[in-house]
């Protein structure tokens, strides 16, 4: 039984023992997401919901290791002399580590009032930054564009301040089963928790219609799943990367 409780994510059942990439913690996973909007079962929405997903030690999250694991273990990114990077909406582990490897590495948030952050967060509204063009090589918005009406606008800033050959990673949750959902007339938190499953999404998008928007504003994108490579480090075995590159 006690196999059972180690490492479960309950939306896929991936039962590998759970080890943490950040803190080293080996046991089970904290449950964590909000289980009470239906919508998120209905569109069996990725990346949200109800899941064993949280690291007890560090508090990582599944989404939050899953970018940790795909720049240290798949682009293998190391301290590097003028990598910069921008970090928007930054989760406390990820950006303790992309501080200690860039002297260039830059966090944002566009909501700085009643925000615990751990290190230096200044204000960016990536729909419209000071940035240079070509300023940064890697720009980190795990779960972001999401939030964001005005998600074209976004993308094409990122586009902008990302150098030629940049990645950005822009994971958002997923519906594979129906058509991007999203409701002109939603204003309220209430309202986007029933109708998105989260009180601050603008839609839920379906992941074809999500990378021809992102193809559309001229990234080149690879989607491509790293979970069961990586299955002891508590990844969602159903979230792909959504990894832009600016030509
Ligand atoms: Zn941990």
């Amino acid at each position: 039984m006690e196999n059972l409780l180690l490492g479960n994510v309950i939306e896929s059942g991936n039962i590998s023992p759970f080890s943490c990439p950040f803190c080293g913690y080996n046991g089970s996973l904290d449950l964590m997401g909000a289980d009470r909007f239906p919508v998120l079962r209905t569109l069996q929405v990725i990346g949200a919901g109800r899941r064993a997903a949280r690291c007890p030690k560090c508090k990582s999250s599944d989404k939050e290791r899953l970018v940790y694991i795909y720049l240290k273990e798949v682009e293998k990114i190391e301290k590097t002399k003028g990598l910069s990077m921008l970090h928007i909406a930054p989760e406390s582990n990820l950006q303790i580590w992309l501080q200690s490897i860039s002297d260039k590495y830059i966090a944002g948030d566009a909501f700085l009032q009643n925000q615990k952050f751990i290190g230096k967060v200044q204000f960016v509204d990536i729909r419209q930054t000071e940035f240079c063009n070509n300023q940064f090589d890697y720009i980190i918005c795990n779960h972001v564009i999401c939030d964001i009406k005005e998600d074209k606008t976004a993308l094409m800033e990122i586009l902008r301040i990302l150098k030629t050959g940049g990645k950005a990673i822009l994971q958002v949750p997923i519906t594979k089963i129906s058509k991007t959902v999203e409701y002109p007339n939603v204003y309220t938190k209430e309202e986007r928790e029933v109708v998105y499953g989260y009180g601050y999404h603008e839609r839920i998008y379906n992941d074809k219609e999500y990378v021809k928007l992102l193809t559309s504003v001229g990234f080149v994108v690879d989607v491509y799943n790293i979970s069961a490579r990586y299955n002891k480090n508590g990844l969602n075995p159903l979230e792909d990367l959504y990894i832009c590159k600016k030509k």
